[in-house]
């Protein structure tokens, strides 16, 4: 893959993302296929916030998954793919107006709060001759004494409140439930999750649910630099969760003639080992001690993982003598003191060599702010070997654009 990229930089310079589709595909067919082998009604909902590339996103579409999405922006991104309401999942504490449209068409709609609850059910209620469905978010505590933000509780009368609301709105039916929770990626934390949402469903739902998700949270396959950071042999495969999750699940719904589809909502778990970030060295310096690169990329380019592990990185020298560090703080464009892309670097490289950093495909090219320089261009290397720019550069013209310059 390497001496694609060498070419990429060599034509374009430095810098720019690169997606590996062959792996990408290969990690989510097992996923898939994992979870299937023991319940064909699994159903994998790709969340768009992790990564709206539209190539990917229809790369999972390609695949048969659904498109879970949090704001009106992603539904609109689903809706452009071609994709049907009823394989849209629309979640999130902030929906916009097109949640009524996707009411309207009978997409999977998950509600978080009771007011938003309330705002269903007048809807309905002022549309009689037609029914519509929707599905409840349930928060979970899992410990450490972190409260989610998201969802109802079950605990206390709060979600009772939203489900007597739903079913005294004579069009409106309650079909599914969802949770997710980003922290808490353990095997203990998914088998309370599970066997949860199951006991929910029994209580509050008229028969079997037409759905469960159990929204994501898995831990990715990553590289093993990463790996011994999240620690080591401890973290879970994706069989390792099908033995708590999948087969509980399967057991509960043996029996019924009707077995609900159970949705897990994979982002990180799916695209971050698959993008890479490629940015040139374009100054070493010594200040005081410290050792510090510069690199034409930031922080932003990389997602919040830099901020929280070392990121697998390669050199790609480019012929210049280079000098053995320890201690390399690798810092990005940005004037921001906290721009620290890589912290502590121990190697040899020199100025003018390009890294690149690995695993980058979760909440990088989302969270990247018009700040100090627009975003970078994106490159597919596809199935075949061949090389396609699925994103350009973004140009001074995308950022000014907008504002008004009449003055
Ligand atoms: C963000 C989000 C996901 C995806 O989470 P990752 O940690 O990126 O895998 C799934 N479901 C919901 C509801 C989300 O908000």
């Amino acid at each position: 893959m390497n001496h694609v990229i060498k070419d990429l930089i060599n034509k374009h310079g430095t810098p720019f993302y690169i997606f590996d589709e062959k792996g990408f595909v290969e990690n989510y067919n097992e996923l898939n296929r994992t979870f299937k082998d023991i319940y064909p009604n699994y159903q994998i909902s790709y969340s768009y916030k992790t990564n709206y590339t539209p190539f990917i996103c229809n790369l999972v579409k390609s695949l048969g998954g659904y498109a879970e999405v949090v704001s009106d922006l992603e539904y609109h991104l689903a809706k452009k793919l071609g994709y049907e309401n009823s394989q849209i999942v629309y979640n999130g504490p902030s929906k916009g107006d097109a949640m009524y449209e996707h009411l309207e068409n009978g997409g999977i709609l998950n509600i978080d709060s009771i007011d938003e609850t309330k705002q269903i059910s007048e809807y309905c209620k002022a549309h009689t001759g037609k029914s519509y469905t929707c599905g409840l978010r349930i928060n979970m505590y899992l410990g450490d004494n972190f409260i989610s933000r998201f969802g109802l509780s079950p605990d206390g009368d709060e979600l009772q409140k939203a489900v007597d609301i739903i079913n005294s709105t004579p069009n409106l039916k309650l079909i599914g439930l969802h949770c997710h929770i980003s922290r808490h990626r353990g095997l203990e934390a998914w088998t309370k999750r599970v066997k949860t949402m199951i006991e929910i469903a029994d209580k509050y739902i008229d028969g079997t649910p037409e759905y469960i998700s159990l929204g994501s949270g898995m831990f990715a396959d990553m590289p093993d630099f990463l790996k011994e950071q999240f620690g080591g042999d401890t973290v879970p495969g994706y069989k390792d969760y099908a033995e708590v999750v999948v087969k509980p699940f399967a057991a509960r719904y043996k029996n019924s003639e009707r077995k609900p589809i159970l949705f897990t909502e994979p982002g990180t778990t799916v695209v971050a080992r698959y993008m890479s970030f490629v940015s040139k060295i374009l100054s070493i310096k010594d200040v005081r001690g410290r050792h510090l690169a510069n690199m034409d990329g930031d922080y932003h380019n990389l997602g919040e993982i830099c901020t929280m592990k070392k990121l697998p990185v390669e050199i790609i020298p480019c012929g210049k003598k280079q000098q053995p560090y320890t201690n390399l703080d690798i810092m990005g464009f940005t004037c921001l003191e906290q721009d620290l892309m890589y912290p502590g670097f121990d190697g040899s490289v020199a100025a003018g060599d390009t890294l690149i950093f690995n695993n980058v495909g979760g909440y990088s090219i989302v969270s990247k702010p018009q700040f100090i320089k627009p975003q970078s261009a994106m490159f597919a290397i596809r199935q075949n070997g061949s090389v396609k720019q699925i994103m350009r550069a973004e140009t001074f013209d995308d950022v000014f654009s907008k504002f008004c310059f009449e003055f």
